[in-house]
């Protein structure tokens, strides 16, 4: 007998769930996200579920079930092991009809659950016939697609039209590209590429992810845009705004996080301004990436509790500088520099002159999470001197505090 899919609008309406153990907890978090009014029936809880009944976001009733739990429930999750007891779920399910999914035994369900993936507005669900592995092998396929952008989810894809006017589907997505290595993009960011019209990208974006863009995709290189910094973000925020208007849907991929010295803010307010839609998708910063990367972290419980992250753009003491430095130098925590490396001397000697000490460690790592990424690690007092004597380039990190080498200590 051939199965009827369905979407069902769970928001608001009674879910059962049967059982407390370790089928339950995979199970309930779907639930949940559909705005479910879950209720669990078991006499044991996992710490997970727990967890949610504490938040207020389940109900529980702890005990064995009872036909009556069924009462007011559009849909029952079967969720323990004991056929008989499940036996008796199913049995007080069928004349309510209320549907039933059974984990223990599908030839016994009403309703099947299948292996499902979400990409924006679409949602995939994949029924194997009876063969959960096999629904997951083709969940995985069609996942894979939908990622690198083979099935196109958006509407706009290779239909943007090539004249300017205003465009319906045309909008701007600030998307983090993290710290170097393809990988550490966020998932929700890698489909933003995959739907992307025109791509925006910055010198420090990782190249892996502008090689897997299809042909198709208008690549423009910002850190090849001419003029002087202030004029060549104009250009980009007109590159924004322009393509949008447009019609396309336009990438602005950034190294690490948009919103750490990333001038994200400034490409928001400039499509915000012009009336283009604009989101941004956060990614993973090289202010903390770049210290893991290096067995570093940022905090450490008993070693520090706070860390701090600058610009070194400009020497400590320039006119236009915002850093209070001095101020800096009597934190406790970590120091993390970015944009540090040239002026590392001028920077350490401002630490050491407002009180932090000589012998606190220090580190230093370029390119991390590259397949060139180089560390060091040293001293407040001889980091600036290794760092040079050692040819360090940027981009990197400088690290300062008492995390760097916290790991590697055995007493
Ligand atoms: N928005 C970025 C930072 C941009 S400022 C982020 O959140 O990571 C550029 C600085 O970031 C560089 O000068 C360097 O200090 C740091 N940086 C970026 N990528 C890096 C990497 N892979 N390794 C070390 N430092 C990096």
């Amino acid at each position: 007998m051939n199965l009827y899919p369905l979407g069902l609008r769970l928001d608001g309406r009674r879910v059962l769930v049967v059982g407390g153990g370790a089928v339950a907890t995979r199970r309930v978090p779907a639930l949940l996200d559909a705005g479910a009014d879950v209720l669990v029936v078991s006499p044991e809880l996992t710490p997970a579920l727990h967890g949610l009944v504490t938040a207020g976001r389940l109900g529980w009733r702890q005990r064995r079930f009872q036909p009556g739990d069924l009462d007011g429930a559009w849909l029952v999750q079967v969720a323990v092991d004991d056929p008989a007891a499940a036996a008796e779920v199913s049995a007080a399910a069928e004349p309510r009809r209320v549907f039933c999914v059974r984990a223990d035994d599908r030839t016994e369900a009403t309703a099947w659950t299948p292996a499902v993936t979400r990409h924006g507005p679409v949602t995939v669900a994949v029924l194997g016939g009876g063969d959960p592995q096999r629904a997951v092998r083709v969940r995985d396929a069609i996942d894979q697609r939908l990622a690198d952008g083979t099935i196109p989810v958006a509407g706009t894809v290779g239909t943007a039209p090539a004249t300017a006017g205003p465009g319906p589907t045309g909008r701007v997505v600030l998307v983090g590209a993290g710290p170097g290595d393809p990988e550490l993009i966020t998932v929700k960011g890698r489909r933003m590429l995959a739907e992307a019209d025109v791509v925006v990208a910055d010198r420090l974006v990782p190249g892996l992810l502008l090689d897997e863009l299809p042909a198709r995709v208008e690549l423009v290189d910002a850190a090849k845009i001419p003029y002087g910094p202030a004029a060549a973000q104009e250009e980009i925020n007109r590159i924004l705004v322009d393509r949008a208007r447009a019609g396309s849907v336009v990438v602005r991929l950034k190294g690490g996080d948009p919103y750490v010295f990333g001038r994200g803010g400034e490409e928001l307010l400039a499509c915000v301004e012009a009336g283009v839609p604009v989101s941004v998708v956060p990614g993973v910063s090289s202010s903390v990436a770049a210290p893991a990367a290096a067995g570093i972290p940022v905090t450490h419980r008993g070693v520090a509790h706070e860390f701090t992250v600058v610009s070194g753009h400009l020497p400590p003491g320039h006119q236009l500088s915002l850093v209070d430095w001095p101020a800096l130098a009597r934190l406790r925590g970590t120091l993390v520099v970015l944009m540090g490396l040239k002026n590392l001397p001028a920077i350490a000697e401002t630490l050491l002159a407002n009180g932090r000490g000589a012998d606190t460690p220090a580190a230093v790592v370029q390119e991390a999470t590259t397949g060139a990424q180089r560390a060091l690690t040293s001293t407040l007092g001889a980091v600036a001197g290794e760092a040079a004597a050692a040819g360090l380039r940027p981009p990197a990190v400088v690290v300062v505090g008492d995390v760097v080498g916290t790991l590697d200590r055995t007493d």
